[in-house]
């Protein structure tokens, strides 16, 4: 938007063009896109509104409903935003851009860059699988991926600006390497993307942003275990930890395999950070499956979870399924696995406390004090040293 003229203003400051760029994972998300453009809308009645994201691909008519939204702009639509905004007329009806998902294809490359520390790198888009609970397929699209050697473009771009840190990010990571036709042949894989990086870009640190357990492959683990660059931290979706409920969720594994993993990379990097996403609440979760996912994450060796309060979603398996789960009773179970967490994420702390590890300071200040992360994801707060901005400095943990 930039290049074409547009100029990027503060949230509390007026402007001309607000963008939502929403999500739709839970209930939640949905409120919360409510929520702003009422706010929005208050407080700056002649600006322009337009939304866009999952959430705009999945429901386009009930956004353009909500009073002050002036366009709706679908999954394939959203990259010509700027064309849209200059024909746009304010006081018209909101008008809709969209198409079916089917016809969603092609690649768009994006990074985000906050500032100059860490950058997340989109690598992948859309998701083939068809987990009961989600609209993430129906909201992106077939799996399709960069090229190894696009990325190789955007990862010489991000160095350029001295960006120390890139997180890959994908909608199913693991699945890299699909083309841009939507077809179901891949071309090149993850393994050789990572390999790729690993001796061709000089930025010193990647993570993997999160990868599916069924896809996290042996020699991925072996790979990151040796690699310099590659730091020590999964986050793997679990989802529950009873083999009934992932049945139903329709998930490509069982809670075997998901332990397994855990032990091979704990084999091979004591130190490894690893991070859980679960659901609580799925429809027939009862007490007694739910505790078997409570133990199976007690007993497991992981540093911290995600914790997601299952919400029914329209045209998903799942929201027909019986006997739901009363939401009391969910958020009291979110309460418990959020408590564990804790006491997984402080456990993992303590036992690296009087280790020397290298931490990558990030440029933003608050209060005089700056953070950074050691190359496993321990989070180290100090007062502000200039010399440490933007750098690798090796850091006693206390
Ligand atoms: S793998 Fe992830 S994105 Fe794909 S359908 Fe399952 S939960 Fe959704």
């Amino acid at each position: 938007m930039e290049a074409d003229g547009f100029e990027k203003k503060d949230w509390d400051g007026p402007a001309d063009v607000y963008v939502l760029n929403t999500c739709s994972v839970t209930d939640n998300a949905d409120k919360e896109c409510r929520q702003i453009v009422r706010r929005i809308r208050r407080r700056s009645p002649e600006s322009m509104v337009v939304v866009t994201g999952c959430y705009a691909q999945l429901k386009p008519e009930e956004i353009a409903g909500m009073d002050g939204v002036d366009l709706v702009l679908g999954a394939a639509e959203k990259f010509n935003i700027t064309k849209h905004i200059q024909e746009l007329v304010k006081g018209d009806s909101a008008k809709i851009c969209s198409c079916d998902v089917e016809e969603v294809h092609g690649f768009n490359a994006a990074f985000s860059l906050n500032d100059r520390t860490r950058a997340f790198l989109k690598v992948q888009d859309g998701c083939d699988y068809n987990c009961s609970f989600c609209t993430i397929p129906m909201a992106r699209g077939n799996s399709r991926s960069n090229t190894i050697a696009g990325v190789q473009k955007d990862l010489e771009q991000l160095a350029a600006n001295g960006v120390q840190e890139v997180v890959l990010t994908g909608v199913n990571l693991g699945d890299f390497g699909k083309g841009n036709d939507g077809g179901k042949q891949k071309e090149q894989d993850f393994f050789e993307l990572i390999q790729h990086i690993d001796q061709n870009s000089n930025i010193p640190r990647f993570r993997i942003s999160s990868i599916e357990p069924n896809l996290l492959s042996s020699e991925i683990i072996d790979f990151v275990a040796d690699s310099q660059r590659f730091m020590p931290h999964f986050h793997i979706p679990l989802q529950s930890g009873s083999n009934e409920i992932l049945g139903k969720m329709r998930r490509r594994y069982r809670r075997e395999l998901y332990a397994e993993r855990v032990q091979q990379i704990k084999a091979r990097m004591p130190h490894c950070c690893i991070g859980v996403d679960v659901i609580v609440g799925f429809p027939g979760e009862t007490e007694e499956l739910f505790m078997e996912t409570y133990h199976f994450l007690h007993e497991l060796d992981v540093s911290y979870f995600h914790v997601f309060t299952y919400s029914e979603r329209s045209n998903t398996l799942a929201a027909t399924m019986e006997n739901p789960v009363p939401v009391n009773i969910r958020h009291e179970r979110n309460r418990i696995l959020r408590n564990l967490s804790y006491q997984k994420m402080r456990y993992f702390t303590e036992q690296h406390h009087g280790q020397t590890r290298p931490v990558l300071f990030e440029e933003t200040r608050k209060n005089n004090m700056i953070e950074g992360y050691t190359d496993n994801y321990i989070r180290v707060e100090t007062p502000v040293r200039e010399e440490w901005v933007n750098r690798i400095v090796d850091w006693e943990l206390r």
